[in-house]
C-alpha cells in the first residue's frame, strides 16, 4: 500500500510537476512508527530535479489523540454526571411517582376481590366478571407505564441520537412530574403547537432538561404563600429552523444576582441544592447545537427557554 503511494506521487510528479503532499508512517530500526507527511516539486526546467519534504508528525498525531481522549473523557464524566442528576431528581419525586403506581394496583386488588364475589354469586354474573377484568387490565397497563418511564429515564445509556417529537417527550416528563405539582398545589397547563417536525437528539437528555426545569419551577412556586401556582409549557417553531420550548412559572423570579449566576456549576440558593442542574442542563442543550437562557415571566415568576435545531 505504502510504496502503491509513493508510485502515485512519482506518478503525479511525472505528469503535472509536483505532488500534493500526503501522509504516511515510515517504521524505524526499532519497529516504531514515525508519521509523516510527504510532498514535492520538479524543478520548472528538469522533472528530474526539484525539492521533496518530510514532515515528522509524530507531536501532532500524539496531540491530536490527546484531545481525542481528553473529549472522551469529558462525555463519559458528562454522562455519569446527567445520569446521577436524573437518579437524585427521581429520589425527590419518588413520593408522587409511589402514589401513581399505588393506586392502580389498589384498584387492582378492588376490581378482582368484585370479580370474586360476582363469581361467587348464584349464578355467577358473568358480565360483571368480564367487566372488572377490563378494568384490571387497564390499571395493570398504567402501572406498568409508569415503571417503564421511570426505567428509561434511569437507565445508563451512552449519548445517542435518534429522531424524535418534542411535544410527546414534554408529556412524558409531565407525566412523571405532575403528581409532584399537583401535591404543591400547581395547575400544569401545556400549549403545545401542532405539525413540528421531529427533532434529532438524545431523547432522554432533552427528557432530562425539561423535567428539570418544571421541577425548578416547582420548586420555586412552592415557596410563595400566595398568588396563583402556575406551570406553563410551550413549544413552538424557533425562529431559526429548530423547535422552541419555553418553561414558565409564576414563583418569585430570579434575583438579579440568580439570573447572572443561574447558569454558574455549583451556584445554588437552596439550602440542599447542589446547583449543577441548570449547568447540565445548558451543556446537554448546547451539545444539541441549541441554545438555554432564562428571564423574567410577566406579570412574575422565571421563564426558561430553549431552542433545538431540527438536524445537526
Ligand atoms: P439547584 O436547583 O440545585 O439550586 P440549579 O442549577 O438547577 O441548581 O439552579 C440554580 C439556581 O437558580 C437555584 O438555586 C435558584 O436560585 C435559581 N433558579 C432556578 N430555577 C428557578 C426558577 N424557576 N425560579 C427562580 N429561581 C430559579
Amino acid at each position: 500500500m505504502a510504496l502503491e503511494r509513493d508510485e502515485r506521487a512519482l506518478a503525479e510528479i511525472a505528469a503535472t510537476g509536483r505532488a500534493q503532499p500526503f501522509e504516511k508512517e515510515y517504521i524505524r530500526k526499532d519497529g516504531s512508527r514515525v508519521p509523516v507527511m510527504l510532498g514535492a516539486t520538479a524543478s520548472e526546467a528538469s522533472r528530474k530535479e526539484g525539492v521533496a519534504f518530510v514532515l515528522d508528525l509524530s507531536e501532532r498525531k500524539h496531540a491530536e489523540e490527546k484531545v481525542r481522549e481528553s473529549e472522551q473523557r469529558y462525555r463519559a464524566v458528562q454522562t455519569e454526571l446527567a445520569h446521577a442528576s436524573r437518579v437524585a431528581t427521581l429520589g425527590q419525586l419518588t413520593a408522587s411517582i409511589a402514589h401513581e403506581v399505588r393506586q392502580p394496583v389498589g384498584a387492582t386488588v378492588t376490581n378482582a376481590q368484585a370479580a370474586l364475589r360476582w363469581l361467587g354469586a348464584q349464578p355467577p354474573n358473568l358480565q360483571e366478571v368480564r367487566q372488572a377484568l377490563t378494568r384490571i387490565v387497564k390499571d395493570g397497563d398504567r402501572a406498568s407505564q409508569v415503571v417503564g418511564r421511570i426505567h428509561g429515564f434511569i437507565k445508563k445509556t451512552p449519548s445517542r441520537k435518534e429522531a424524535f417529537e418534542i411535544n410527546a417527550s414534554i408529556l412524558e416528563v409531565i407525566a412523571l412530574t405532575g403528581g409532584e405539582a399537583v401535591k404543591h398545589g400547581i395547575s400544569v397547563r401545556t400549549q403545545l403547537a401542532e405539525g413540528l417536525p421531529v427533532i434529532q437528539g438524545d431523547r432522554i437528555q432533552l427528557q432530562q432538561v425539561i423535567l428539570n426545569l418544571m421541577m425548578n419551577a416547582v420548586e420555586a412556586m412552592s415557596g410563595v404563600p400566595e398568588g396563583p401556582r402556575e406551570l406553563l409549557i410551550s413549544t413552538d417553531k424557533a425562529e431559526s429552523d429548530g423547535v422552541f420550548v419555553a418553561v414558565r412559572d409564576s414563583g418569585p423570579g430570579l434575583s438579579p444576582a440568580s439570573l447572572e449566576r443561574a447558569f454558574e456549576a455549583f451556584y445554588t440558593t437552596k439550602s440542599g441544592g447542589l446547583g449543577m442542574g441548570l449547568s447540565i442542563c445548558r451543556s446537554i442543550i448546547e451539545a444539541h447545537g441549541g441554545r438555554l437562557w432564562s428571564m423574567a415571566n410577566e406579570p412574575r415568576g422565571a421563564v426558561f427557554q430553549f431552542t433545538v435545531p431540527y438536524l445537526q
